[in-house]
């Protein structure tokens, strides 16, 4: 099956992260690709002192960039952090009246509103999990659908690879009757079996259940963008149905963008 797009990449941005967004809609194009979204990180292991809002001007300024780029459809994102059991993102506490220039910029708004105002989506992801120490499998289950249900959140990202306890039947149905989707990531594969295991059983529930899933590469640089290696094999290896991948083509996955 061909995959066409490439929801979940990282540029120079990310800090832990090597490419522009220019070197990954080359590669992107190169690759056969119609569409690429960057979803640079918006959390707080990017910057010690993280409350300050001008770390995040680089996500204020994206209507500079082209719709489309070597013949590639560009789209606006990030990968937000949940910070805590009830599902919140990044930024919802943070107060953000300043803007480029450090002038006020008119009604208040939380960090989480500035940043994501103008972006087309949002995947949603836990990295730092101590918050989730401790939490039964109903807390981290209704925590995840909770993260899902914010408006510009179509994605929950790497779910089989952070590693936490919750109810996969539960989280997958509740992705599908919200018309949103379940991410498979080439970058949970090749270094863990216990990952490939769970990302695995994952997939094989929404093919059982009827979820729709998005592939992604997670590329943290440009040569990784449209590369799906492990999951072509893992797909095949199930004989996932090619109507649950979202994002095989930009036609199929359009419907999930917010506001569509
Ligand atoms: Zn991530
Ligand atoms: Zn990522």
């Amino acid at each position: 099956m061909e995959i066409r797009t490439d929801l979940h990449t990282h540029t120079l941005y990310s800090r832990h992260a090597y490419s522009t967004i220019e070197e990954n809609a080359r590669a992107a194009s190169d690759r056969g690709l119609e569409l690429l979204g960057t979803t640079d990180h918006f959390s707080s292991m990017l910057y010690s002192d993280y409350t300050d809002g001008k770390h995040y001007q680089y996500f204020y300024n994206m209507n500079c960039w082209p719709r489309e780029w070597y013949g590639v459809k560009l789209l606006r994102g990030c990968e937000v952090d949940i910070v805590d059991l009830d599902g919140n993102l990044f930024g919802h506490d943070i107060n953000a009246d300043k803007g480029i220039i450090d002038k006020n910029i008119g009604e208040a708004d939380s960090l989480y509103g500035r940043v994501t105002r103008k972006l087309d989506y949002c995947i949603a992801s836990v990295h730092m999990k101590d918050f989730t120490i401790n939490a039964s499998k109903s807390r981290l289950t209704d925590m995840y659908i909770k993260a899902l249900s914010n408006s510009k959140v179509i994605m929950l990202g790497h779910i089989g690879r952070t590693g936490l306890d919750f109810d996969i039947d539960s989280v997958i149905t509740a992705a599908r009757d919200m018309h949103k989707l379940i991410e498979i990531n080439e970058h949970s594969f090749g270094w863990d079996d216990n990952i490939y295991d769970r990302c695995k059983q994952i997939l094989v529930r929404c093919a059982e259940l009827n979820v729709p899933v998005s592939v992604s590469t997670d590329a943290h640089i440009s040569y990784d963008v449209g590369r799906f290696d492990y999951c072509h094999k893992l797909l095949e290896s199930v004989d996932f149905p090619k109507e649950l991948v979202a994002n095989r083509d930009a036609q199929s996955f359009i419907s999930y963008l917010p506001g569509m």
